[in-house]
């Protein structure tokens, strides 16, 4: 059987499979699926509030792709977890069983400079991402190509 989350809003147990409360009508974005990219149009009028994990949302902060990640530090060193990009930040959380469970990173999207697609592994791909302070945070992903071209939309389109 698979293990019961609770609802981050209201505590109800919810069925990770099933992605929003039945009770609150929260959206809960959790470890479940490999890659999502969101379809913002359908997505906005829906929920309340949005989680990913135990955090929520910004006001008028929507998802818009959310896939697994491993935050790399060197050959021998990551962290697996969950990478999501919204419409306002980048955020990183490291899976629950991970043995640094309450690894949590995220950035701003107005701090980001640019990113580039690293090393290309077997099935994923370092993505890298400079931040203006000349910090570099690198991921490796699937799908890289398209986490840059999700990434570099929402940079070009905040920066209007
Ligand atoms: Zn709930």
């Amino acid at each position: 059987m698979a293990k019961s989350l609770n609802c981050p809003n209201c505590a109800a147990a919810f069925d990770p499979k099933d992605n929003s409360c039945a009770y609150c009508g929260s959206y809960i974005i959790t470890s479940k699926t490999k890659q999502i990219t969101y379809n913002l149009d359908e997505h906005e009028p829906k929920y309340k509030k949005i989680f990913f994990h135990g955090n929520e949302m910004r006001e008028h902060e929507l998802p818009i792709r959310s896939g697994f990640a491993n935050m790399f530090y060197s050959i021998t060193r990551s962290d697996g977890g969950r990478l999501l990009l919204t419409n306002q930040r980048l955020i990183f959380c490291a899976h629950a069983i991970n043995l640094n469970p309450h690894l949590y990173w995220e950035l701003d999207l107005k701090e980001i400079d640019r990113t580039e697609l690293g090393l290309n592994l077997f099935i994923s791909q370092r993505l890298h991402i400079f931040e203006r302070e000349e910090n570099e945070t690198i991921f490796v992903v699937y799908g890289g190509e398209n986490w840059k071209n999700e990434l570099t939309n929402v940079l070009e389109k905040i920066s209007e």
